[in-house]
């Protein structure tokens, strides 16, 4: 007999199909898994797709089947960003109806002359242009965004002052990945965001967008990034950070250890079920570090 409740967790995994799957991928595929695991909830698979201009043809083919190879399993059908421009557009008009958004006309030379870190407010009060050709920012108001990161602590964020009005859909006709981001993890009940620190940033523009749409805000989780010794961010083109599907045993332990958790030495001798069986069972939100070094990661690649 087990006392575990069924809980209506729903956690996600959003990647991104810009290229191979790497180690930071990983790192938030498997911190989102475990969280959804050890709630006992589910875990859903959603393809950002939204900015077509960087998609990478079969990438999340790609992402998946490397998923399916390491032992995920996920709930639901995939969804993709790219079918669902008729969701945005109906948030798009709710917020137009508000009169929250303006179209702007200003390039990004424009934007760089007046040497702004954000946005000016330039069409803010501008007549509605005759032409097609503008980006519609969304109206920044001044509400202090407050909120507790699972591994990062309390945040807070004055959307006027430090964030002002943002892009919700772009000059291209393509919506921002704000906008998607926060309607997608309405449309699937997203309960709490597992993921990369890279978005700890956009986290406030997210709640805020959520505000105004009356959706409920998730809890929220930044995973440490993998950064190389300068602080950047690993990039694909790191060799070190490539995956070896011929070694996802021992991939997925120092995913574990990355990620705080303590594996047996031993265990990376067992089967990936195995393994699978004891990250979940010791699971500890709570060792995940803020930060970690490229250094840190114990050479996935064969040498
Ligand atoms: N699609 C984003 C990425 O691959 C993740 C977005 C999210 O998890 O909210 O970096
Ligand atoms: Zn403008």
């Amino acid at each position: 007999m087990t006392d575990i409740k069924p809980t209506t967790y729903r956690g996600r995994f959003a990647p991104s199909p810009t290229g191979e799957v790497h180690f930071g991928t990983l790192v938030a595929a498997v911190g989102s898994y475990l969280q959804a695991k050890k709630n006992n909830g589910k875990w859903l698979i959603r393809i950002e797709d939204v900015d077509v201009t960087r998609t990478v043809k079969n990438a999340d083919r790609d992402i998946l089947n490397t998923l399916e190879a390491f032992g995920f399993e996920w709930h639901d059908e995939v969804i993709y960003q790219s079918e669902h421009t008729h969701y945005y557009l109906e948030a798009l008009h709710r917020l137009n109806a508000e009169l929250l958004t303006f179209p702007c006309t200003c390039t990004r030379k424009q934007l760089t002359k007046t040497n702004a870190d954000i946005y000016p407010g330039t069409c803010r009060d501008k007549p509605a242009p005759k032409h097609y050709d503008y980006a519609i920012r969304l109206m920044a108001n001044d509400t202090e965004i407050i909120f507790c990161d699972a591994v990062m602590g309390q945040q807070s964020q004055n959307i006027k002052q430090q964030c002002g009005d943002f892009i919700i859909k772009r000059r291209d006709g393509l919506f921002a990945y704000q906008l998607a981001v926060v309607v997608d993890d309405a449309l699937q009940g997203i309960t709490e965001v597992v993921r990369g620190n890279d978005l700890l940033d956009s986290t406030p523009r997210q709640i805020y967008l959520q505000q105004l749409l009356h959706y409920p805000t998730p809890n929220y989780c930044h995973l440490p990034l993998a950064v190389d010794v300068t602080g950047k961010k690993i990039s694909k083109s790191a060799g070190t950070a490539n995956i070896d599907i011929n070694i996802k045993e021992k991939t997925l332990c120092d995913v574990l250890r990355f990620l705080g958790q303590q594996p047996p030495a031993e265990i990376i001798e067992s089967n990936i079920h195995d393994i699978w069986h004891w990250a979940i069972k010791h699971w500890q939100l709570n060792q995940i570090p803020q930060k970690r070094h490229i250094t840190q990661i114990q050479n996935t690649k064969h040498v």
